[in-house]
């Protein structure tokens, strides 16, 4: 089968291998339908250090179940399915606390790669896949769309909006306008958020969220923009979505909070010098982590994309076949596209 590797700083290419193979009873392989690019993979991708043939990051797919291990009950050969980033056993402590994206199972995290592929290996099968009703061919494009941000960035915006607590009458601001901060855009939402304010600077990225339920877009940042923050909002946020994962983008968001304000930061953190303690003279809330994607996409997120009540796969705004996978990156590199998305036949 063909497997996306990266072969040096900012190119993609194919590779041939094998098949993946199950190799433990909880283990199923999936043929995959629809996988996509993730703004974490770009960190890859730009990596002037990057080992020619290192497997893609890629984590991000629907399918088609081939094959299931002997503990695996829950899904069939057949059964189209949504595969997440994360590995839940659905048993530890931290799954039943609602935390499958950090499964205490797992040492160090739990994160899928190598999905830019024609199948993929997946542990913890039995609980973590989420079937969904029906085959691909019951579903339009954009349906698939919405389908697929289910593995990974809506359940990730949601992640934001749930560890800081969004409650209705909330004023939220989210920092970062890819497809994990829209999603956070319509998480907020549909929290019951009274008014939402997304840091953008591009205007296909801010009309978007303002479809999706944004009340404001700003351009300005720094002390301009937290200044413009405070002017719309009457004063500082309640809540500060942080989905790009940089410390300039975590000051963002520290700054536009009232004291006693809670940050939800969901983007995979560059930095590493924020000390505990340090948000202490403003009394702030902090949490974050991988989002729990199993855990709400069964109990909230695949009924909200089913009936229509949300459209998250708007963030693909370009479609690519595995071949171009290097173009797929590259544009989404340059922003051309908020989020790549590659077709399988
Ligand atoms: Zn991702
Ligand atoms: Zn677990």
């Amino acid at each position: 089968m063909k497997l996306a590797v990266y072969t040096k700083a900012g190119q993609v290419g194919l590779t041939e291998i094998n098949r993946p193979q199950i190799e433990a009873p909880n283990d199923a392989i999936i043929r995959i339908v629809r996988t996509c690019v993730c703004g974490s993979d770009l960190w890859h991708y730009r990596n002037p250090d990057i080992e020619k043939g290192h497997q893609n990051s890629g984590h991000e797919a629907i399918g088609i179940v081939e094959e299931t291990g002997d503990a695996v009950t829950t899904v069939k050969p057949g059964d189209f399915v949504i595969a997440p980033f994360t590995h839940g056993c659905g048993e530890c402590d931290a799954c039943r606390a609602g935390f499958d994206g950090t499964c205490d199972r797992h040492i160090g995290n739990n994160w899928s790669d190598g999905v830019q592929a024609e199948y993929m290996r997946f542990e913890y099968a039995n609980w973590a896949l989420i079937k969904i009703p029906g085959q691909p061919s019951d579903y339009t494009e954009g349906m698939l769309k919405s389908l697929l941000t289910l593995a990974d960035v809506m359940p990730t915006g949601y992640h934001a909006a749930r560890v800081a607590d969004v409650k209705p009458g909330d004023k939220v601001v989210v920092i970062g306008d890819g497809a994990v901060g829209q999603c956070a855009v319509i998480a907020a939402k549909m929290r019951g958020a009274s008014q939402i304010v997304l840091m953008s600077r591009h205007e296909d990225r801010q009309k978007m969220a303002l479809e999706s339920g944004a009340t404001a877009v700003i351009a300005e940042r720094g002390e301009e923009g937290i200044a413009k923050v405070r002017e719309i909002l009457g004063g500082g946020a309640d809540v500060a979505l942080e989905c790009v994962g940089t410390e300039a983008a975590v000051d963002q968001a520290l700054g536009v909070l009232h004291n006693g304000g809670r940050m939800g930061f969901v983007g995979v953190p560059h930095y590493n010098n924020r000390a505990l303690g340090s948000t202490f003279a403003q009394n702030i809330t902090v949490a974050g982590g991988a989002a729990s994607v199993t855990t709400y996409d069964k109990q909230i997120l695949l009924k909200a994309v089913l009936d229509g009540d949300i459209n998250p796969g708007r963030v693909f705004t370009k479609s690519y076949r595995l071949d171009e996978i290097d173009q797929a990156y590259q544009d989404m590199d340059e922003r051309k596209t908020i989020k790549s998305m590659i077709v399988f036949d």
